[in-house]
């Protein structure tokens, strides 16, 4: 049996997997699917539950203690809340995270809580109503706040919220979000937009660095908090008067890399080892029967000495990430 861990040439562990489990969206949010979610017609369906099962058993197996489920719209799936049980229940998973646009979130937050879900992220770009529908196409803003409360209610001791920075449509939404989250523990992570195939223009006209929001939050009185070793790219900021936490995710800044803890695999089962590199590495020939396993391992472990130190966006490379839809970004 192989009992090599999840380890690059660099010697970074990967202890968290992103796992997309559609790229279908029904949102058409203007930095990731702009003109809604097209089917590729030559495209296989996801993976399917035994599949994931054998892919999520052999990342366990190799140190993997996290799983983010993701998308597109993981929620979109009808089979969303046995995915979950099935991820929750596998061998060393101590914890399930899901991703979601929260379109669902209010009917979902128990059975989410009763299935094993032990973390939830929702999208909210801005708490302007009108803002929201012309960023994501949908007005379905307020159901996604009853959703959230819906997951406090639930029992789940905090949400946190990705809300991509964009120049001109939500830099000035920082005082709306911190009037939301003063008695509440949500934590508002503001993620710097990022350059993807798709969004080229969009990307130049809108990009903005989250330096003066983060000089706007220290000198309000906010702090820094040290990073756990699962947690995800956010550096969090507390405030002795604040429920919430606020969180800056910012892929230019020096270091980002050096504390890489995570792996993606796409919906089709391709494994993708930056969000911002050229490969996507088939691995669904061996998710078809558990006795595969140790070949999976094999060539996940191979692979793993090909992922490289640092992504290359300042040089302006950004790999093959036509969108993040597609990428389980
Ligand atoms: N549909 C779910 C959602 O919106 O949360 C899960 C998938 S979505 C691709 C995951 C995250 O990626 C969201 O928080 C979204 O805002 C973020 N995202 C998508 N495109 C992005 C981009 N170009 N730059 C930065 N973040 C992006
Ligand atoms: Fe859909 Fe999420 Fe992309 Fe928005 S960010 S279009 S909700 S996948």
């Amino acid at each position: 049996m192989v009992q090599q861990p999840l380890q690059d040439s660099f010697g970074r562990r990967f202890s968290y997997l992103r796992l997309s489990v559609t790229d279908a969206c029904n949102f058409k949010c203007v930095y990731c699917l702009p003109n809604g979610y097209k089917k590729p017609d030559h495209e296989q369906g996801p993976l399917s539950i035994h599949e994931i099962k054998n892919l999520v058993t052999t990342f366990a197996e190799m140190g993997t203690i996290k799983i983010r489920l993701t998308g597109g719209e993981p929620t979109l799936r009808n089979d969303f809340l046995d995915i979950v049980s099935t991820v929750a229940a596998v061998p060393g998973i101590q914890q399930v995270a899901v991703s979601t646009n929260g379109f669902r979130l209010k009917q979902l937050a128990k059975p989410f809580r009763e299935n094993g879900v032990t973390a939830i992220n929702v999208s909210i770009d801005t708490l302007d109503q009108k803002k929201f529908s012309e960023i994501t196409g949908s007005n379905q803003l307020p159901a996604i706040l009853e959703g959230i409360e819906a997951a406090l209610a639930a029992g789940f001791p905090e949400v946190k919220i990705n809300a991509v920075l964009m120049n001109g449509l939500n830099e000035d939404s920082l005082a709306n979000f911190l009037a939301w989250i003063k008695d509440k523990p949500v934590a508002v992570r503001f993620i710097e937009l990022m350059p993807t195939g798709q969004n080229k223009e969009f990307f130049a006209n809108r990009h903005v660095q989250s330096k003066a929001l983060i000089d706007d939050l220290t000198s309000g009185g906010w702090n820094v908090k040290q990073r756990g070793s699962v947690d995800g790219p956010a550096q969090e900021y507390t405030h002795p008067d604040y429920v919430g936490r606020m969180g800056i995710i910012a892929p230019y800044a020096k270091d980002f890399c050096s504390t890489c803890n995570r792996l993606r695999v796409t919906s089709q089962g391709g494994l993708r080892m930056c969000l911002f590199g050229e490969g996507n590495h088939p691995l669904r020939d061996l998710l078809q029967d558990s006795s595969q396993k140790e070949d999976l391992k094999l060539r996940l472990i191979s692979l793993l000495q090909k992922k490289e130190i640092s992504h290359y966006l300042p040089e302006g490379r950004y790999g093959n990430n036509n969108t993040f839809s597609s990428m389980g970004g």
